[in-house]
């Protein structure tokens, strides 16, 4: 007798990427539980990366303590680790077809030039974009004559590489993602207006840094707290241009404390390595930071 075909679900690889800018907290527990959770309950592989592109705020003492309190509460992960800082080549690469494509241009705006503009526009408040973080970049060197930045790239004056996020959109069209909690989302990448691709002192940046090495890495399932869930829609915009597959994404919803804050190194969270020293086991601390009821953010 025929039988129809078998379609094996495939197996999810999901990640924990965090920054080694501090010591862990409960927070950064529960996103590492979760992508844990959601790699062992499916059969699927957990993978760790290090995002260390920022040389000032990134420190190895943090990157080896991490991974002790990683391995501490129990998680165990492929090796080599990916340090983002190792592949820099792999993120000049995709930013010369992303300007082979026509939708980068050099910014050599500073901070205070992009606060300046946004006073100035403050007067006349529709003409200012506003993302979820605030105002967005207001297009200063977008306007710029190609011929003329090319000049100032060339004379070595310091620049950062934007998107142009509404050419970029041109070219790829209508996007969406699957998302775990929220269903289909319709990518709205302008959202976040014309983000940086590659600072002025560090040849790439957190969007194609991450979109690229999730696609390297064959994550499958992206989860990351909810605060993040803006950036998809640029990382959606990425894949689309460097033709890089889409994985599913979930985003979870972040550990608050005592007075609905969320958990933070800068508002004295307590460090996992805190929690140990007071003998706390790993088990009370996969208990602490328990998945809590979920809030989406669409
Ligand atoms: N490195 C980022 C952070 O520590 C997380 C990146 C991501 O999950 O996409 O916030």
């Amino acid at each position: 007798m025929l039988r129809p075909p078998t379609c094996p679900m495939p197996t999810p690889v999901t990640r924990f990427a965090p920054s080694p800018t501090g010591y862990l907290h409960l927070g950064h527990a529960h996103s590492a539980l979760f992508a844990w959770n959601a790699a062992r309950a499916a059969g699927g592989r957990f993978l760790l990366r290090v995002e260390d592109i920022d040389p000032n705020r990134c420190r190895l003492e943090y990157e080896q303590a991490l991974l002790e309190d990683l391995a501490w509460l129990g998680l165990s992960w492929p090796q080599p680790v990916r340090r983002q800082s190792d592949h820099m080549d792999d993120y000049a690469a995709a930013l010369a077809r992303l300007a082979a494509l026509g939708v980068t241009y050099p910014c050599f705006c500073s901070r205070k030039d992009i606060a300046d503009e946004i006073a100035r526009a403050g007067a006349a408040p529709h003409l200012l974009a506003a993302g979820p973080d605030g105002p967005l970049y207001p297009g200063l060197c977008r306007r710029l004559d190609p011929g003329q930045a090319a000049d100032r790239v060339a004379a070595g004056e310091p620049h950062a590489i934007r998107l142009d996020v509404a050419k970029a959109l041109a070219l790829t069209g209508p996007l969406f993602w699957h998302d775990r909690g929220c269903g289909q989302v319709t990518a709205d990448p302008a959202l976040l207006g014309d983000v940086v691709l590659a600072r002025r002192d560090v040849r790439t940046a957190y969007h194609l840094a991450v979109t690229v090495d999730d696609a390297l890495q064959g994550v499958t399932l992206v989860t990351r707290g909810e605060d993040l869930f803006h950036a998809t829609h640029i990382h959606r915009l990425i894949q689309a241009l460097l033709d890089l597959p889409t994985p599913d994404y979930h985003h979870h919803g972040l550990l608050v404390n005592q007075q609905g804050q969320r958990l933070s190194k800068r508002d004295g969270a307590k460090a996992l390595r805190a929690l140990r020293a007071e003998g706390l086991e790993p088990a009370a601390v996969w208990r602490l930071a328990g998945v809590p009821a979920e809030k989406q953010p669409c």
